[in-house]
C-alpha cells in the first residue's frame, strides 16, 4: 500500500476506512515515504490497525521514525523502517526541487513540464530534472527537444 499525499487529520478517517478494506489475513507494508506529511492521528491508526494475525511494516522518512519514537508506538505488531527519500535536485543549479515548483524532466526521450506534486513516479524516473526558470539556461548542455505538458 502506497500513501501519497498529506495524511493529516482529515484524511486520518479516509484512512482508517480504506485500512479496514485490507485483508487481515496476512502481514501489511504500508509505505509513507513518499506522504509529503504524515500526523500522529495516522499513526494511532496504524498501531490500531496492526495485530498479531496482521502485523504492519511501516515504511517512512526520518521525519516518521521521529515521532514514532515521540509517541512510543513501536510494538511488535507494528515496525517502523527508514527510508531514505531521494531529495530530486536541479541538473542545472544543484538546488532541490521543490514539491510544488514548476519541474522540466526528461523522460522517454521528451521533455515534460509537471511537478513533483502532480508526478512524483516521474520526476524521480526522469534522467534529469530541472527548475522551469533554470531549463535552457545557457552554459549548460540543456535538451533542445520540444517540450510538453503533463496533466
Ligand atoms: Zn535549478
Amino acid at each position: 500500500m502506497f500513501v501519497t499525499g498529506t495524511l493529516d487529520t482529515f484524511a486520518a478517517e479516509q484512512f482508517r476506512r480504506v485500512l479496514g478494506t485490507v485483508p487481515v489475513d496476512r502481514p501489511l507494508v504500508v509505505d509513507l515515504s513518499r506522504a509529503e506529511f504524515v500526523g500522529h492521528h495516522a499513526l494511532f491508526i496504524l498501531a490500531e490497525s496492526a495485530s498479531a494475525e496482521r502485523p504492519l511494516l511501516v515504511r517512512g522518512d526520518g521525519n516518521l521514525s521521529e515521532l514514532v519514537s515521540l509517541i512510543g508506538l513501536a510494538t511488535p505488531q507494528l515496525r517502523f523502517e527508514h527510508v531514505d527519500r531521494a531529495v530530486p535536485t536541479c541538473a542545472h543549479c544543484g538546488d532541490v526541487i521543490g514539491v510544488y515548483e514548476p519541474t522540466v524532466i526528461m523522460l522517454d526521450g521528451a521533455c515534460r513540464v509537471t511537478s513533483r506534486a502532480a508526478h512524483p513516479d516521474a520526476v524521480d524516473k526522469a534522467l534529469a530534472r530541472y527548475h522551469h526558470a533554470c531549463y535552457g539556461r545557457p552554459s549548460r548542455s540543456a535538451p533542445s527537444s520540444g517540450m510538453l505538458s503533463v496533466r
